[in-house]
């Protein structure tokens, strides 16, 4: 197993062809006599190329370019978007439909693929059968911070083959372990990491872009996610689902390295408040166990209502006096618990339905909720 580290500063297909050509031979990974490969990029919601939410398809078209190369006939890209995404509005603004109809490559739903049912910790999980049967399946993840697992890389970029039960179940079940099992049952065989500009902060969806100029390319997810972390400045050993794939030896103790020093592409990522995410006196209570879309449900409605003449004069002039002059609080997820502080709290979706009756607190239903419904009971 190698990891290799190439500098990249832009993304222009043709050097991204170059360098990925020659990674993929650095670190060891056959294409010959294989004829399928399913490609699965992050677009966990609908944003653009350059918001650095999602994989960049410059990268993903790259990777084509070399895999037509080399004899394959069949080249599928395949990603489900979170739960409760606008699939087809991610597929489109993310530039993903104008490339598979570029380069004549389907592109799937992996929330509506056919799956098949395997053994696992947790008794069996459904995944899909064209990832499992394909010559050669690729991780394509975005370098980001998160919230809830410090970073999202190529273990928890694999969450994108889940049916929508089981990535609510995986919630439920706390995430972090869940993923290593996940590893164990499903294994790239090859790893390319997007960090040309990837994000830091409020990750996965609500942090800052931060330019990293590197792509990562590596065969075991371990691996290959620990010396992302190491670039990012992230203690590996502080990531719970690194470190629990390191002693359940699922990738090496010291990652083997090679192409451009490491030491030359090191730059540090904010990470994520452990506690919640804020944006001026909203705070959003993090909770393992609650799902990506039910946090970040709540900022998506406040954008949303940007665009709606209609709450310019209802939603907008409340968030804004709880957001300047008050304090409000949002918990989601099972087992949240209601913060101990001074304010509002907003208990969002489904999973909060018994504590906000417990409590008296105002309760958002829907799994997750969706944008009108938070608009309207605020
Ligand atoms: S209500 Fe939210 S946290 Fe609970 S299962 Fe649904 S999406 Fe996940």
């Amino acid at each position: 197993m190698t990891v290799k580290i190439v500098k990249a500063k832009k993304y222009d297909v043709k050097s991204l062809e170059n360098l990925i050509r020659d990674a993929i031979k650095d670190v060891g990974s056959d294409l010959k006599n294989k004829k399928t490969a399913l490609l699965k990029p992050n677009i966990v919601i609908a944003a653009k190329p350059g918001s650095a939410i999602i994989t960049h398809p410059a990268v993903v078209e790259a990777l084509i370019n070399v895999l037509e190369e080399n004899g394959f006939e069949d080249i599928i890209i395949g990603e489900g978007p979170g739960v409760g995404a606008d699939e087809a509005r991610a597929f489109e603004l993310s530039g993903y439909n104008k490339l598979a109809a570029k380069k004549n490559v389907k592109l799937i739903n992996l929330n509506k693929a056919e799956r098949t049912e395997i053994k696992w910790k947790y008794g069996t999980i459904k995944l899909p059968k064209i990832v499992l049967e394909a010559d050669l399946y690729i991780n394509l993840p975005k370098m980001k911070t998160h919230g809830q697992t410090a970073v999202t890389l190529a273990m928890k970029n694999q969450k994108g083959l889940l049916s929508r039960a089981d990535k609510q179940k995986f919630h439920k079940l706390g995430l972090q372990e869940p993923l290593v099992e996940l590893a164990k049952v499903v294994k790239p065989h090859l790893i390319i990491v997007d960090a040309i500009e990837g994000m830091e902060g409020e990750g996965p969806l609500n942090g800052k872009k931060k330019k990293a100029c590197v792509l990562v390319i590596g065969t075991n997810q371990v691996e290959t996610d620990m010396v992302c972390c190491d670039i990012m400045g992230i203690d590996h050993k502080k990531v719970e689902h690194i470190i629990e794939g390191i002693k359940q030896n699922i990738g090496p103790e010291v990652p083997d390295l090679t192409g451009d020093d490491i030491k030359e592409v090191r730059t540090k990522f904010k990470q994520a408040n452990e506690k919640y995410g804020r944006f001026l006196n909203v705070y959003s209570w993090r909770n393992p166990y609650a799902c990506s879309m039910c946090i970040d449900s709540f900022s998506l409605a406040v954008k949303s209502s940007i665009w709606s003449p209609k709450h310019w004069i209802t939603f907008l002039p409340k968030f804004t006096y709880y957001a300047v002059l008050k304090h409000l609080y949002i918990i989601q997820g099972k087992h949240a618990e209601v913060p101990d502080v001074k304010g509002r709290v907003v208990c969002l979706g489904d999973c909060t339905k018994e504590i906000a009756e417990k409590n008296n607190l105002t309760h958002i239903e829907g799994c997750p909720p969706d944008s009108k419904n938070i608009l309207e009971a605020l």
